[in-house]
């Protein structure tokens, strides 16, 4: 770990601002385990022994070796979103990608290599001397490329291969292929480890982000001025011993293995993959690969990103070091280190051992940075491609309406950091110009591709993972699938048929672990002799003809989920969502709602919070998703639906 977090950076970068204030937070209230002076994330003893076995000991050798997927998903070009929230979501994204000016984003990048440029400056992490400026500027190309999959929005794409053409010309005036908003000095700094934020980092956004433009948006010099970076990149690791390039690696550097990776697989140059090698951190994925969790200590979304670049490095590979990696993680995050949003981290860390969530939420209000629950997400997408298992899409589905739907104002576009979970909390949105944080970054990505996981396919089968309105066209066999629902209001979906000629396919629709009993099926209106339990996938192998249509019911049922730790701090959910009381707005300013990185729960007055018990009846409340805990007297909504107003997902149960 470097000493200094991204977020302690931010603090600082914030000079006194939003930012200082919600790192000196420490809450006092009664979901409270312990409170931890000093530097947040501080490592604690770790439970077990480390075997002394170095599964990523000595050089790494690279050969190409594809690994078939299970399944994939569809391009971003073949799913359209129908209306409902999650096409109201990625309008209003689009809206925020329109408004944000090329010159404005590329004005850094040209001051950087002496070209004029009389652009307002943007503000917060983008302002001209931040240490990662560029970063989001470079990532509003991959949430561009994404949109135009999305949507096929050709101002989005125009302006996107804008500002590629103009980072390009910024590159032409510097050495060696290095591409940046800031000067090659910060690397001096990292080489020399002295106090440098996170250069590598902003390097894997820039590479990132002319990848996909070429990849989504067919843009040559995209592909060009990536592989000049990539060809800085690798004369700058190759200078560096590995030992040291050990010591450099535990600077924060983003997905760099990843992007290598991917490079490597889109050009068939195996040495980009060897460059790739060179950013991976061994003492972090030993243990991984033992099955033995050491995450205790580190900064949760430094890591994520480097697991996914272990999963691209299986799939060219084969090589199975990194699929243990990659899947250990998985398992070991989801299953002992989320909260009942599905989103990790406090304090941009792992802050105890695992399965000590309750212990862990009692150290600090900043929990779940939405990056970590986007990087999640994306690998969650790549694990579940090699095996198809349903439980991937529990998880992905628990993410994306606990964690990301709610996690962007549907009025101004505006995103989250830290999504509180700490009951009291409220949501806090970044300012429009003064803030660009990563996770404002990460927003921009997360909302242009709501299409992308909805599907996947393999030869003879389509599979259906998401109950989002939406339209599937699957080239290879000729048929279109739409699907009309009202989820999760209406606990049921339709499946429409369309298709040029009879099409023989299988469909499989999953049946998520939330469902109360088993899902009914009908098809064309009739009982089918089928029905799936609760995580499988239900499967219809036929030959499908146009008009004909399947539906599915998915009864929910209340449950309440507790802290591992501590069986008296409880979530209650419905189906697949996690509820909320609500606690009005009281002591609520503007100030603390925009700006501020999270919720700052000294700054409001203590909010009163009612325990339910043990036997709490819960019943519904009129609205479709309303209930009201009686004994309680409080009304509990979906924790997405929650926008303005103080709330709780915890309960303590008396
Ligand atoms: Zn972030």
């Amino acid at each position: 770990m470097s000493k200094l977090t991204r977020r302690g950076f931010a603090a600082l970068a914030a000079a006194g601002g939003a930012g200082a204030a919600a790192l000196a937070q420490q809450p006092t209230r009664e979901i409270t385990a312990a409170s931890v002076p000093g530097d947040p994330i501080a490592p604690g003893p770790q439970e077990g022994t480390l075997p002394e076995e170095e599964p990523f000991r000595g050089p790494l050798h690279f050969t190409r070796q594809d690994v078939t997927p299970r399944v994939q998903p569809f391009a971003g070009t073949d799913v359209r979103l129908l209306p409902g929230r999650f096409l109201d979501t990625q309008q209003i994204n689009e809206a925020v990608l329109r408004r944000i000016p090329a010159e404005r984003l590329l004005h850094t990048f040209r001051l950087n290599v002496g070209l004029p440029s009389s652009a307002q400056p943007l503000g917060g992490w983008e302002k001209p001397d931040s240490e990662v400026r560029g970063c989001f500027a470079s990532q509003f190309l991959t949430a561009s490329a994404h949109m135009y999959a999305s949507t096929g929005d050709e101002d989005i794409k125009a302006k996107a291969d804008s500002m590629v053409s103009g980072m390009a010309e910024c590159q032409a005036r510097l050495r060696g292929g290095y591409l940046s908003a800031f000067p090659i000095e910060l690397f001096d700094r990292l080489n020399a480890r002295r106090e440098v934020w996170a250069p590598f980092y902003t390097i894997h956004k820039v590479m990132a982000g002319l990848l996909d433009m070429y990849q989504m948006c067919g843009n040559k010099q995209a592909l060009e001025t990536a592989l000049g970076v990539a060809r800085w990149a690798d004369t700058w690791t190759a200078a560096i011993p590995e030992e040291h390039m050990q010591a450099v690696l535990d600077t924060e550097y983003g997905g760099m293995n990843e992007v290598l990776y991917s490079l490597a697989a889109v050009t068939g140059d195996n040495k980009l993959a060897e460059v790739g090698d060179r950013f991976t951190k061994k003492r972090f994925f030993n243990p991984l690969a033992l099955s033995c969790d050491r995450l205790r200590g580190l900064h949760t979304n430094t890591h994520i990103p480097q697991v996914t670049g272990a999963a691209r490095r299986y799939e060219i590979s084969g090589d199975p070091r990194f699929r243990d990696v990659a899947e250990f993680f998985w398992n070991q995050v989801t299953g002992a280190r989320c909260y009942a949003t599905g989103g990790t981290s406090n304090n941009e860390g792992w802050l105890t051992n695992p399965h000590r969530l309750a212990a862990e939420l009692g150290r600090g209000e900043a929990t779940t940075e939405c990056c970590c629950a986007y990087n999640m997400l994306k690998l969650t997408r790549k694990l579940y491609g090699w095996s198809a298992d349903p439980r991937y899409f529990d998880y992905y589905e628990r993410v994306l309406y606990n964690h990301r739907l709610g996690t962007i104002n549907l009025e101004t576009g505006a995103t989250q950091y830290y999504l509180g979970v700490v009951p009291g909390s409220w949501r806090a949105f970044n300012s429009e110009w003064d803030s660009f944080w990563c996770c404002t970054s990460t927003g921009v990505e997360e909302y242009s591709k709501l299409n992308d996981s909805i599907y996947f396919h393999d030869e003879e089968g389509l599979y259906v993972n998401l109950f989002i309105p939406s339209e599937v066209t699957w080239g290879a066999k000729g048929a279109r699938i739409r699907q009309e629902t009202q989820f999760p209001e209406v606990p049921s979906t339709t499946l429409r048929v369309s298709c040029d000629k009879p099409a023989r396919m299988t469909l499989y629709i999953r049946v998520p672990a939330w469902v109360a009993g088993a899902a009914g099926v009908k098809v064309n209106g009739r009982v089918a002799e089928i029905s799936g339990g609760p995580g499988s996938y239900i499967r219809i192998d036929r030959t499908w003809n146009s008009g004909d249509r399947v539906e599915m019911e998915m009864p929910m049922r209340l449950r309440r989920e507790a802290m591992p730790d501590d069986p008296a701090i409880q979530a209650v959910l419905y189906g697949p969502l996690l509820l909320a009381g609500q606690f009005g707005r009281d002591g609520l300013t503007r100030e603390l709602a925009i700006g501020p990185m999270g919720p700052q729960l000294k700054k409001a007055p203590p909010a009163v919070i009612p325990s339910l018990a043990a036997d709490e009846s819960i019943q519904p409340a009129g609205g479709p998703l309303a209930f009201r805990a009686t004994g309680a007297q409080v009304t509990l909504v979906p924790f997405n639906q929650v926008t303005d107003q103080r709330y709780t997902v915890y309960w303590r149960v008396s």
